[in-house]
């Protein structure tokens, strides 16, 4: 079947579709080549190990029940226990999920931590729900994925739409459903109930420990790059926050509702405070307005996509300006508009790499809440940053060695990993 882009503004459920699940196992066909694959792991990879549907039924507000999918699925568990985000939004599908959890395997496998991976989702528009409906229907969705989850099982974590205070109700209906309290069971917790320091900030804060590692490597001056993000959320905003803080000039971001842009660069501090107020970067008085479709085609060195899948398409591939693409979305380049970018000669970080710091200190929280012993900020950010610099180190020279981009390297040393797992621990029985 071929694979057509989706054009931007057009959701992902549209036929137009890239279906992401087609394309990570596309993507494992071509690095299973590059290293010549044992037939039978390639095989292994290309299943999810379990997948499940679950049905959540919500009693609203004015008293009528309504029900959403959800879903769970644990690609592959032979490096660890499980790992992935759990995210609520109205266009997810199963193949979606099965993508991302597909993603997270080669994920913690590329930064080596001893995590399989995993992803969970609610189709649900939460905009549309009020804060009770949103915790009713979280709590019946821990509840019925609990048959899988635990801290030794598979621990998820929030993603788009999901935060710390939904993470708070996953651990609380856990622990009340086995009758002790489970800090471990989640990651992205508030500090109060077994949370870690640094990580709301860790995905953003990687992405530019990533960024800078790279910029060293090819011999560019992180501090002249001026930089646009696409998605000021979670991991959007706190990567501006350290692109500016380091001191590249971050010249437009945008989420949902537009975008804004000054050519002199943002201040994030202030921009921080007006999306505490408005809830959106839009209408911010000290920068002009730029539609999403814009933004990207910017002139300018970094273009993170920090929003969602399917954003660099056949369609606008050909008019990017920047230099490099750093992907903190998860899939947020189609693989025709990878393959544009290529032979345009523009690098891209790819998302198991550049978005991995928060898995990394999702890890951290975990061991923390485990050990029941906590560690400081400073610990947590100075490993942080020596686990995704010696990582990109990693990838990067594979990279030179092979003659093969960054995506390519990347996947070829975390698929390398999770075969040499598989391996060892053979087929059972
Ligand atoms: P979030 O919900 O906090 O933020 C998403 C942002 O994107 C919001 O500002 C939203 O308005 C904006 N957005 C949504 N649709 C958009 C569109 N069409 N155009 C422009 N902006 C749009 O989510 P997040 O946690 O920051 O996640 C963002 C991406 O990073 C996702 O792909 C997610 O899978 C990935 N990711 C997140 C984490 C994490 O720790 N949160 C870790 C790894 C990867």
């Amino acid at each position: 079947m071929p694979v057509v882009d989706t054009p931007i503004g057009q959701s992902p459920t549209d036929s137009a579709k890239e279906n992401l699940w087609e394309l990570s196992l596309k993507q494992l066909d071509l690095v299973a080549r590059k290293i010549g694959l044992d037939p039978g792991i390639h095989k292994y990879l290309s299943y999810p190990k379990r997948t499940l549907i679950v049905s959540v039924p919500v009693r609203m507000d004015d008293g009528t029940v309504e029900v959403f999918e959800g879903y769970r699925v644990q690609h592959n568990l032979g490096r660890g226990p499980a790992k992935g985000g759990i995210r609520y939004h109205p266009d997810v599908t199963l193949d979606t999920v099965k993508a991302l959890a597909f993603y997270m395997t080669l994920k913690c496998a590329v930064v080596n931590i001893p995590f399989g991976g995993a992803k969970g989702a609610v189709r649900c528009d939460p905009k549309k729900l009020s804060i009770g409906e949103i915790e009713r229907m979280t709590r019946r969705y821990a509840s019925e994925i609990g048959i899988l989850i635990g801290p030794e099982k598979d621990i998820p974590a929030p993603d788009l739409n999901t935060n710390s205070q939904i993470m708070s109700w996953i651990m609380d209906t856990y622990s009340m459903n086995v009758g002790y309290s489970a800090p471990g069971v989640v990651t992205g917790k508030p500090l109060e109930i077994g949370g870690s320091l640094g990580r709301q900030e860790a995905t953003g804060l990687g992405v530019i420990d990533v960024l800078e590692e790279v910029a060293r490597r090819a011999g560019l001056d992180f501090k002249s790059f001026k930089v646009v993000i696409q998605g000021y959320g979670n991991v959007g905003a706190s990567a501006a926050k350290f692109a500016a803080a380091r001191g590249a000039r971050v010249i437009a971001v945008s989420d949902i509702e537009g975008g804004i842009f000054a050519s002199d660069g943002l201040d994030i501090g202030e921009l921080d405070r007006h999306v505490a107020r408005y809830k959106t970067v839009k209408g911010y008085p000290r920068g002009e307005f730029i539609a999403n479709k814009d933004l990207l085609e910017l002139p300018c060195d970094v273009l993170i996509p920090a929003a969602l899948e399917n954003q660099i398409t056949s369609h606008n591939a050909g008019r990017i300006q920047a230099k490099m693409v750093v992907e903190a979305a998860n899939g947020p380049t189609t693989s025709q508009a990878d393959a544009i970018l290529n032979e345009r000669g523009i690098m891209l970080v790819p998302s198991i790499l550049a978005n991995a710091g928060g898995v990394t200190t999702s890890y951290f929280e975990w061991v923390q809440d485990i050990q029941a012993f906590f560690w400081e900020e400073e610990q947590i950010y100075g490993r942080l940053r020596q686990i995704m610099t010696k990582s990109t180190a990693e990838v990067w020279d594979l990279a030179q060695k092979e003659g093969v981009n960054l995506r390519m390297a990347a996947h070829m040393i975390a698929v390398s990993r999770v075969a040499a797992a598989l391996k060892h621990r053979g087929i059972y029985p």
